[in-house]
């Protein structure tokens, strides 16, 4: 059975409802995103003619907190994964214990497509057709697949124009403009923090390790630095264009100055070339997917070859393969928890927008060492207590939160 990225959230919701014997109400409640915005996007190209795109927000819901989550540009992008991602947000900001709900967003569009002026009026066109629906108060995007701190600025600077100067509209900015330290950062930072408490908890510790990383943009390549530098072995690397590998590790530092100049991690001197199919079945001890969802199927996961997997991506395993893994024995340490490092740097960044006030890099990576911990604890003591996995603990800890939101709230 096939499910689509929607399909799949809502299943593994569905199992952890059953694990917390919630009613069928409260699950229609929960389930259905409170808000759905498709939009019609116009651009004229720099050779004068007209192009139309079709951008998305979806609101899933703001019991706990404004709406939050990210923008993603990508051919993919449609209704269904735009909800998905939407529902995820409301549970990863709920595990983590921030006050925000759950949105996200997008353009169907290849970005490699358009000049970088182009990219610029595309994004002024979603600001001007969302506008009224987002604010700090409201709904505050952030970066996502190929959107990053230039996107937000330009995010930032549309919406102010309409609004007034409003920094606390988006989140991801650059650090010149009302950005936090910290933020670029943050997502793998907190990808190390959730794979650094499992392995305490196993007796061990990052040194040493065998990782194997899909995906070297944001999350795969601060993931991989930051794992690097405290001793892990970084086997293998991928980007859209092909894999790299070694097995004596690869020296990180030198593969991002080989992105740099040329793009890609392929071609990097001294590493084999794999497929980004043969990588993901790489035998190592932590399996890192940080490029796109549905990347662990039915197919691949019975020769999947890691102990863990951190999922830095988001929807990575489709909930076939999740099954297969869980029964293999592996720990899957979920998206809605491991990537949650992301959005709570943006609430840190959210805070500093609202009081005008900056924080130091130090500080703000401490805090996210907290909170990622806190939230660990709190996981695994509902895993330990129910005797489930790691993505129903995650689950029922949030759905405890949302749910208990909402009915204090009230409901008329
Ligand atoms: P990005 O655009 O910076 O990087 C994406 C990477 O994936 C690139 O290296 C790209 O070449 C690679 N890629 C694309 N298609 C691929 C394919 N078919 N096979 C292998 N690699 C492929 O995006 P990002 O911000 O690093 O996001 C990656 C994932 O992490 C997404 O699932 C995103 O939703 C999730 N995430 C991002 C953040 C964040 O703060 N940026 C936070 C939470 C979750």
């Amino acid at each position: 059975m096939t499910r689509s990225a929607n399909e799949t959230t809502q299943h593994f919701l569905h199992q952890a409802f059953d694990v917390l014997g919630v009613d069928e109400q409260m699950r229609t409640v929960l389930i259905t995103p409170s808000r759905e915005l498709r939009v019609e996007l116009t651009l004229r190209r720099d050779d004068g003619r007209l192009d139309d795109f079709i951008g998305y927000r979806v609101q899933h819901d703001d019991s706990r907190g404004p709406f939050k989550g990210g923008l993603r540009f990508h051919p993919n992008v449609d209704i269904e994964e735009v909800r998905s991602l939407a529902s995820l947000m409301t549970w990863k900001t709920a595990v983590v214990g921030i006050p925000f709900g759950g949105a996200k967003g997008g353009i169907q569009v290849d970005p490699r497509q358009l000049s970088p002026r182009e990219l610029e009026r595309l994004t002024r066109v979603f600001v001007r057709q969302i506008h009224e629906l987002v604010g700090p108060e409201r709904d505050i995007p952030a970066p996502d697949v190929n959107t990053d701190a230039q996107v937000m600025a330009w995010f930032f600077d549309e919406y102010s124009r309409l609004h007034g100067f409003s920094p606390g509209v988006v989140t991801g900015k650059p650090l010149g403009l009302h950005g936090s330290a910290g933020r670029l950062s943050a997502t793998g930072r907190g990808c190390m923090f959730a794979i650094r408490e499992a392995l305490l908890e196993a007796g061990s510790e990052l040194k040493g390790q065998r990782f194997v990383v899909q995906g070297f943009g944001n999350v795969g390549s601060w993931s991989a630095r930051l794992l690097h530098a405290r001793g892990a072995r970084i086997l293998a690397v991928s980007d859209s264009k092909g894999g790299i590998f070694s097995g004596d590790g690869l020296d990180i530092p030198a593969v991002l100055e080989h992105v740099d100049s040329h793009g890609t991690v392929v071609g990097f001197p001294g590493a084999r070339a794999i497929s980004n199919e043969e990588l993901l079945v790489t035998e190592c001890d932590v399996l890192v997917p940080a490029a796109l969802g549905g990347v662990l199927t039915a197919t691949n996961a019975p020769q999947v070859r890691a102990k863990y997997v951190l999922e830095a991506a988001n929807g990575p395993c489709t909930a076939e393969a999740d099954e297969i893994l869980e029964q293999r024995g592996v720990t899957i340490l979920p998206d809605i928890y491991a990537n949650a490092g992301g959005v709570t740097v943006s609430y840190f960044e959210w805070v500093q927008n609202l009081q005008n006030f900056r924080w130091d890099e130090a500080k703000v990576n401490e805090e996210l060492d907290k909170t990622m911990t806190t939230a660990y604890r709190k996981i695994r003591d509902i895993q330990r207590a129910h005797d489930i996995s790691m993505r129903k603990a995650a689950f029922v800890l949030a759905i405890r939160e949302v749910k208990a939101a909402t009915e204090t709230r009230g409901m008329e």
